[in-house]
């Protein structure tokens, strides 16, 4: 039945007998930037490289400040604690997203509350936190309070699936509204803009990935990325074992976290930025000949929504139905091209069973529906 897309595939990845759903690409200057790194032997968490990065992707996204870090959980776990999220706060986020997002708020002991997603962006719905919102809390002491369960809705985690940004302008105006700090889940969405913005500037700090399946890599890492001095101050501190800087003396001011990225990493991820816009050409064309194709087969495929600009991280078609979608796993895979489902949306977990929901149908709606395909790039 989907033969004829499995067979598309294969000509669009040529040269393959199993194409991955998302592999890294080394074409630049990893090798050199990596030896510089070893030579020098700051391969961990002091060296240029660090800075260098910071640097770089600070000016790329267009946020003030950047902070380097051993990956994207631990990027939205510092981003939480700065922003003031304590025991039992809760923190309302997208069941349909990857469970880093809520391992994050649950090493805060935090709790999740899950709203829906939005159909033509697959990130966090407005509507749906607005309606949440309006229902359930209310503003009492210029903190928003859940009345339902009595705890304090401390901050909002929009997460931007696949490379598609949120409707951020309007997600920002209703947390302005309910004084909830908005904190941007960008893993997926380096080179992503919203109205020209890059993702992860809309709020009060983004976190993003560089872990091997995300669209650049430093075989793990992450970044915190905000406008605000203080919080990242506060951010490398956290980060850095709370070390008060000093030439010789070892003194800490609090239990804090090694959570700084190796320079080692950053020697990788230096090279690996330096190809980012010809990555970002390659994937939107590769988005443009499956968007094609698909239409001609009547599939639907995942398009970037109104003034969202995709990186295309990883393109995603839309079926009828579930057993539509398990057939398509089952024949791709069968064949050595890698796809996949969505992840096992948030509140089916067990360990997420108390948490309060919003109406679920759109991501209940997509995850019948949805499968990944390979999205690498080809240069
Ligand atoms: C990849 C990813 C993260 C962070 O992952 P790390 O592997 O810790 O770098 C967080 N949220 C989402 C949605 C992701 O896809």
């Amino acid at each position: 039945m989907f033969q004829r897309s499995i067979d598309f595939i294969k000509t669009v990845f040529p040269r393959k007998d199993f194409i991955a759903l998302h592999e890294p690409r080394f074409i630049g200057n990893e090798k050199k930037y990596l030896n510089e790194c070893i030579d020098s032997t700051f391969v961990s968490s002091v060296g240029k490289f660090v800075d260098q990065f910071e640097i770089m992707i600070s000016k790329y996204t267009g946020a003030k400040y950047a902070v380097a870090v051993v990956n994207g959980t631990s990027a939205l776990h510092i981003a939480l604690l700065v922003s003031g999220i304590e025991e039992n706060d809760e923190v309302i986020t997208q069941s349909f997203t990857f469970i880093a997002t809520c391992n994050a708020i649950g090493y805060c002991k935090a709790k999740p509350v899950f709203v829906d997603v939005d159909k033509e962006t697959l990130g966090l719905s407005p509507e749906s936190l607005q309606n949440f919102l309006e229902t359930n809390c209310e503003i009492r002491d210029n903190e928003c309070i859940n009345k339902v369960s009595g705890r304090r809705v401390r901050a909002c985690i929009p997460m931007h699936t696949f490379g598609h940004i949120c409707r951020m302008d309007e997600i920002k105006t209703i947390c302005e509204m309910y004084n909830i700090v908005l904190i941007e889940d960008a893993a997926e969405s380096l080179g992503s803009t919203y109205k020209g913005r890059h993702a992860g500037t809309f709020g009060k700090v983004g976190a993003i990935s560089f872990n091997g399946n995300k669209i650049i890599t430093s075989g793990g890492g992450g970044c915190i990325i905000t406008d605000d001095e203080e919080f990242a101050k506060k951010a490398k501190h956290l980060t850095t074992t709370a070390k008060i800087p000093h030439e010789w003396d070892y003194t800490h001011d609090m239990i804090a976290y090694n959570y700084r990225m190796p320079n080692l990493n950053a020697a990788l991820l230096v090279a690996q930025l330096e190809k980012l816009d010809e990555f970002l050409s390659d994937k939107r064309e590769l988005a443009l000949q499956y968007q094609e194709f698909f239409k001609k087969e009547g599939i639907e495929f995942m398009t970037e929504a109104k003034d969202c600009r995709s990186n295309y991280w990883l393109n995603a078609i839309i079926l009828n139905n579930k057993q539509e979608r398990d057939q398509f796993l089952k024949d791709s895979n069968a064949q050595g091209v890698m796809t996949r489902p969505i992840w096992t949306l948030m509140h089916k977990l067990e360990l997420f069973q108390d948490a309060q929901c919003s109406n679920l149908d759109n991501s209940i709606w997509f995850e019948e529906r949805i499968v990944n395909i390979p999205s690498s790039v080809r240069l």
